[in-house]
């Protein structure tokens, strides 16, 4: 397994890890399989979504936080995440893309973001090649 630093720079943000998770797949040499990227944290999460328009990062995260405030939800952890908490687990913490010939088998507008949802802070993720 692979582990990766991805160093956060807001409290919520959409970070393209695919030049990352490519690379992890050629230095493999697994020409065929499964690509696993895993987000070891209860705040942040991975996923997958449009690359072209920065716009859709910049959506999903404004619309993430009316779904769970930072600031006047009715929370009880004292840590004073919970919407950290609430987005990692609507977002999950991990996604699976296909490898052929090599390479990750993403769509043409599709990127792998790293989502922080309680940073800034220094994160990983971990890649497994199969
Ligand atoms: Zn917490």
């Amino acid at each position: 397994m692979l582990k990766i630093a991805v160093p956060t720079h807001a409290r919520d943000e959409m970070l393209d890890i695919t030049k990352q998770v490519s690379q992890a797949v050629t230095d493999s040499g697994v020409k065929s399989g499964l690509c696993v990227v895993f987000v070891p944290h209860t705040t942040a999460a991975i996923t997958i979504n449009e690359n072209a328009d920065a716009d859709v990062q910049r959506d999903v995260l404004v619309h993430m936080d009316k779904v769970a405030p930072y600031q006047g939800g009715d929370y009880r952890h004292n840590e004073g995440n919970s919407a950290g908490h609430i987005k990692s687990s609507l977002f999950g913490s991990s996604v699976t893309v296909p490898v052929e010939e090599g390479r990750l088998c993403l769509g043409t507008w599709q990127s792998i973001f790293f989502c922080e949802f309680d940073g800034p802070r220094q994160r990983q993720a971990w890649i497994q090649i199969q």
